[in-house]
Order: structure tokens, then sequence, then C-alpha cells
């Protein structure tokens, strides 16, 4: 791997792409600071070997053009906080006045540019916005694992103007490195707990897990439409209707496969989606009409511990319940230290996935676990086998 291990930055200019799209409140300030802290090091064995810092990164989704709510400025003074140095900024990320700013740092300074799509070009992959960008530093690293699965201008792109100096980050480093312990040698059993609301934008792992895995349990809204195809009644739970025929033929390619596919038994319901809606639990195939399913019941609960706990390798994406509640955060929390346990005994667990990584925080249970992805999108994507356009381009 091409890591930045054995280089020495000393007086050299690196651009380093990270992923700081943090969300903020209604006063900027940042509420879960993980991708940041994610990024330290790699900045600071820069910084501390005698390079300059050249930070870009993208911060939510502007439509076009600077938006005041989408600045990078936001970030400065928690990253030079966290940093224990001094930070600027600068309100554009390319042209002129950037490049003459570029050019009047010392050794060791960072300097964050303003976000990258604020530029159009920057999602389309353009490559004379990469070119423009990669005049700015001698030497290219993609610290930005969060985003390694799109092609955009500054994740892929930019690369070939640096043949011989691209690199990972330690982050991207240590991401891939523990996607490959889960697809190269996973001790067995391997159990993947996939969750969240829809079965749509999980398909593909879930076929390719098929493939890898001893179980693989499902959770959260879509086991609802599982349920739904075993020919249950789902009252008013979530459901894809057009996912019911597919839902029926995971069932059966998990068979012919020998994958022990394992869906909630039972279903706590609520009679709103509220959380101080009245409750109830059923069989998940015999939900009342009116009915919402919102978490997973004590049997499922003590069926995928039971499973959890006897696995020596652990991936998991996506909720079991609506966690966001505390009224239907049982089940995922109880997974959690399922996993965790698992973890203790030796498994070896992988949690991503906006989602999972938000209720294992909110249960206190981070460092418990092997290992949290920063990617939700990018640790899928890279589950199924495809090559990310963000670490192709270092290899290539
Ligand atoms: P995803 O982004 O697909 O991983 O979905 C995460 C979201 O799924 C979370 O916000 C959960 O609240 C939601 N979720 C989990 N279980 C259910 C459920 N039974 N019904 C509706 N939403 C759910």
């Amino acid at each position: 791997m091409k890591n930045i291990g054995d280089i020495s930055f000393n007086g050299k200019r690196v651009l380093i792409r990270v992923d700081f799209n943090v969300p903020l409140d209604e006063n900027f300030k940042i509420t879960d600071d993980s991708r940041i802290v994610a990024a330290i090091p790699t900045i600071k064995k820069i910084i501390d070997e005698g390079g300059k810092a050249i930070i870009i990164s993208h911060l939510g989704r502007p439509k076009s053009g600077y938006e005041e709510r989408f600045s990078l400025k936001h970030i400065v003074s928690y990253l030079s906080s966290i940093l224990k140095t001094n930070v600027a900024f600068n309100d554009d990320c390319i042209g002129k006045n950037t490049a003459n700013v570029v050019s009047k740092m010392n050794n060791g300074e960072v300097l964050l540019l303003e976000n990258l799509r604020f530029y159009k070009e920057e999602k389309l992959g353009d490559k004379l916005f990469a070119k423009k960008l990669s005049e700015l530093a001698d030497v290219y690293v993609n610290d930005a694992f969060g985003t390694a699965h799109r092609a955009h201008a500054s994740t892929a792109i930019i690369a070939q103007f640096f043949p011989n100096n691209k690199y990972f980050g330690l982050l991207l480093e240590k991401e891939i490195t523990s996607l490959e312990v889960v697809l190269k040698n996973p001790k067995k059993p391997f159990t993947a707990i996939i969750g969240g609301a829809k079965i749509t934008g999980k398909i593909d792992v879930i076929l390719s897990l098929l493939d890898k895995v001893d179980n693989l349990i499902i959770g959260g809204g879509m086991a609802y439409t599982f349920a739904k195809a075993a020919g249950g009644n789902i009252g008013n739970s979530l459901v894809e209707e057009e996912k019911i025929s597919l839902a029926k033929e995971l069932i059966d390619l998990a068979k012919v496969k020998g994958v022990n596919l394992c869906l909630p038994r039972d279903s706590v319901n609520a009679n709103k989606f509220d959380n101080s809606a009245k409750t109830n639990t059923s069989e998940i195939t015999n939900i009342s009409d009116g009915w919402i399913g919102l978490d997973i019941g004590e049997k499922s609960i003590r069926d995928f511990s039971e499973i959890i706990s006897a696995s020596k390798t652990i991936i998991w994406n996506g909720p079991m319940g609506v966690f966001e509640m505390s009224n239907f955060e049982k089940g995922t929390k109880k997974i959690a230290n399922a996993i965790c346990k698992a973890t203790q005994m030796g498994a070896y667990s992988l949690v991503g996935g906006g989602d999972s990584v938000a209720a294992i925080k909110k249960f206190g249970l981070a460092n418990k676990v092997s290992y949290i992805s920063t990617g939700g999108g990018a640790m899928l994507e890279y589950l199924e086998g495809k090559l990310l356009p963000g670490v192709d381009a270092i290899l290539s």
C-alpha cells in the first residue's frame, strides 16, 4: 500500500483531502467531531515533519456556489484546538489568491481551504478543476475514506497529476486494512448484521455478503418487507412493496448458499410514529392493522445475541429499530451490547454506516468494538467488492 509511513514531508507542500463533512447545529457548533478527530494523525505527522499542510474537504450539499452555512470557516477554531496549532483559513480553494497564500506558508503550518463543493466541478470530477487544485502542492494525500467511493475531482481525478507523489493517509490505510481483515481472512463463524430503514441501497451488499458469511441477521425497517414476503401481516410498518419478490429471492438464495438468514421473530409496535405512542409486542408476521413495527422484540434480541456471541467476525451496518426514540432503542442497544461482549471474547467487530455509528456512540460503546469505520457508503461498496475510485486512483 502507498502509505505515508516512509515519506519525508520536510519543506513539501502537501495537499491533504480529508472528510470534514461533520454535522453542525444552528449555531455552527460541531455536534459530532469523529471525522475531524480521525484525520488528525495524518495532519500531525505531516506538520511534525515540517510539511506544509494544505487541507481540502467538502461540507454538506451546497446547491451552487457559496453558502454561509456550508463554509469550512466554521471548523477552523475547533481544528486548531485539537491540532494544538494555528490553522489559517482561505476563503477559496483554487485561484491566484489561494496560490499566493500557499506560497507564503512556512514549514509545519496548516492552511484550511474553503469547501470544494462551492465549485460544481468538484462533484463532476472536472479535470481542469482537479489540475488547478494540484498546482497548489508537491504531494497529494487522500485521507477521506467517507468519499472514497466517489470519482470526484479532489478524491480521484486529481491523483493523475501526482504520478509519483500520491499516497493514502493513515486513516484511509486503517480503513482498508480493517475491511481487508473481514474480506480476506474472516475467522468463522462470520456474522453480518444489516439493519436500517430500507432494503434499497443495501441489496448489493446483502447479495455479496451471502457469498461470505455464515449468518446474516436482518433487522430494522427492512425486516418488515421480509415479514410481508413471508405472508405476514405487518400493519402500517415500513414496507417496500416493489422489493417483496426480491426479499423472497434473498430468502431462497440464502438457503441455496447455506447461509443462516435470521429475521426477527417478534416486533415492538406503536400506534403512531412517536416516542409517546402506545406500544405492544407481537410476532413480526402478526402486527395488528394500524400499528407500526419500530423495534425488534425480546425473542429476536435473544436469537440475534446468541448468534453474535458465537461469532468470531462481525460486521454491523444499520440499526435494529428507531433507536433515536428512547422507547424503541432497546433492540439496537442490546445488539450493540452483544457485539461488544463478543469482541471482548476475541471476535473482530467492524461497525460502519452513519446510523449504527451514531447508535453505538449514543450508548457509550464506541471504544468496545474493534473498528468503527468513518464511511457508510464507502464501506458498503468495498464490502460489495467494488473498487473505490479514491483508492484506485492512488494505486494505479
Ligand atoms: P439507514 O440509513 O437505511 O441505515 O436507516 C437508518 C434509519 O432507519 C434510522 O434513522 C432508524 O430510525 C430507521 N429505522 C430503523 N428501524 C426502523 C423501523 N422499524 N421503521 C422505520 N424506520 C426505522
